[in-house]
């Protein structure tokens, strides 16, 4: 790495140190934090940003990415330096456009929303927080103005979350995937249905279930030097460094299943940051590529993986035997049909693999529309509940299980929801990829050998940071563009084999 290029790296060691900094105080908020703290976190959190702001958008930092610029022309695209000269651009580009006063403002306001979102939602009342959703959508599409876009306002907020995916392209794959969805959602819903009855049938232990998700977690390689497990409302991974990343997952004792697929989901994430090169530590090549990319982990160790029938052959008597009362008389074939039975539900973090997808449908729309004024905030109930109606053919009873049931507006953010299925669509694109490359993949799942499938994953996903955007990176991995039909190729075969289709 060049002298310039290694005075910028060196420069953005205290925007980055402010930002994981501000990420504990965030990971304490949702875990620890008592509820009169907020006032305080949120102050705490806007100094944070704003310090880290005014640096990194410093006359100095523009000096400094100038001169790296001039240094890593000629050199390979792929290079650590190039990549790394290429993400302070981007990280630049984007807080420069933004005034100061705006940044702060967005903080402040994501904390407050962040409360009144969670009262709102448990008082099951959208106008406590519907003036802070207000506030929100507005600074969002102030945001868009500042960031600049040319089809869509929308392009700028996803660009946010994955550089180098617009609006259309969104559009496309999701149309791409609607169009196999409905069909195989149609055909299983004039199916007989699975039975999963013996997961409500009684209470599991939330300590034994806390001890298995720690077991799972421990098996598919997430290092517990480097990490620890939390519960949380929303079950969520941060990291501070690649030596401390951060999973937390979600106990009820009639639904053990949402433990174990919450940590295993949390863990795919985790296994992703703790695969990041040490060397990339506490510089712009951290923290993996895109939340798409990132999504593709989490979803692949949770569905591929973790809803496979190698996957239970091997952890099915472990899991009976923590729990014997409950299941003594449910065979390993009624468990794995249990974990993956199709039901169109309201709430999007306990759907199966086949709906899933059309959750992210709605508010893909919805965010779109609100965009462009064409949706009221004030009419988001009524529309989330149409939608629901038309993609699913069911209606939330009330907004808490409706509107009111994700995290993500509370937070500020608007443009992520469809990362979610981008990274369902990359997960099929990577798995079908990994069981070519790997023959006996699965076979080593039955006797809990999931070493291969990490280490394959190192290579083709992890290795390289955050140096990728989606798209160049399934260039480099898979040599392909990122498709719709592996994943509806992996579901085709996956449900006619359990439905009997
Ligand atoms: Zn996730």
């Amino acid at each position: 790495m060049g002298e310039a290029i290694e005075r910028l790296k060196t420069y953005l060691y205290r925007p980055i140190d402010l930002m994981h900094a501000g990420a504990v105080l965030g990971w304490d908020q949702q875990v620890n934090m008592p509820e009169q703290g907020v006032q305080a976190r949120s102050q705490q959190l806007a100094t944070l940003s704003a310090m880290g702001h005014e640096i990194i958008t410093s006359e100095e930092a523009g000096w400094l990415l100038e001169a790296a610029e001039a240094e890593a022309e000629g050199l390979d695209y792929d290079s650590d330096a190039a990549s790394l000269v290429r993400a302070a651009r981007r990280g630049y580009d984007r807080y420069t456009k933004l005034p100061v006063e705006l940044v702060v403002r967005a903080t402040q306001v994501s904390s407050q929303a962040f409360v009144a979102w969670r009262e709102a939602r448990e008082k099951n009342d959208y106008a406590i927080f519907q003036p802070l959703l207000q506030e929100t959508v507005d600074i969002n599409l102030e945001k868009a103005e500042h960031l600049g876009y040319e089809a869509h306002p929308y392009d700028a907020l996803l660009d946010q979350f994955e550089p180098d995916m617009k609006t259309a392209d969104v559009e496309r794959l999701f149309t791409d995937l609607k169009t196999g969805l409905v069909p195989l959602l149609q055909e299983i819903a004039e199916s007989d249905p699975l039975d999963d009855s013996f997961f409500s049938a009684q209470d599991y232990d939330i300590d034994r279930q806390w001890e298995f998700t720690m077991l799972l977690l421990r098996d598919i390689g997430y290092d517990f030097k480097r990490g620890r497990q939390d519960k949380a409302a929303h079950p969520f991974t941060t990291n501070f460094s690649v030596n401390d990343v951060r999973v937390t997952t979600r106990l009820y004792p009639r639904r053990p299943q949402s433990a174990i697929f919450s940590s295993v989901h949390e863990g795919g994430h985790a296994l992703y940051e703790q695969g990041i090169p040490q060397e990339f530590d506490r510089t712009a090549l951290a923290g993996g590529a895109t939340l798409g990319v990132h999504e593709s982990q989490s979803r692949m160790w949770e569905n591929q993986v973790g809803r496979s029938m190698a996957f239970w052959q091997y952890y099915y008597p472990i899991f009976r035997a923590f729990f014997p009362d409950a299941l003594g008389d449910v065979t390993l074939e009624q468990f794995h049909r249990g974990i993956n039975k199709v039901q169109p539900d309201f709430i999007r973090v306990e759907a199966d693999e086949v709906t899933y997808n059309l959750h992210i449908f709605v508010r893909f729309e919805l965010e779109k529309a609100l965009m462009t004024g064409k949706l009221k905030v004030a009419d988001i109930p009524d529309a989330w509940n149409a939608r629901y109606e038309e993609y699913l053919g069911i209606t939330p009873p009330d907004d808490a299980q409706g509107c009111l049931q994700d995290i993500h507006w509370s937070h500020g953010m608007i443009g992520y929801f469809p990362t979610y299925t981008l990274g369902n669509l990359m997960s099929a694109q990577l798995y079908a990829q990994a069981r070519e490359d790997l023959p006996g993949l699965e076979a080593g799942f039955t006797r809990g050998e999931f070493r291969p499938l990490l280490d394959w994953l190192r290579e083709k996903v992890h290795s390289y940071g955050s140096k990728f955007t989606a798209p160049e990176l399934l260039q480099r991995s898979l040599g392909q563009e990122m498709r719709a039909q592996p994943l509806l190729d992996y579901m085709r075969e996956k449900y006619t084999a359990l439905y009997n289709l």
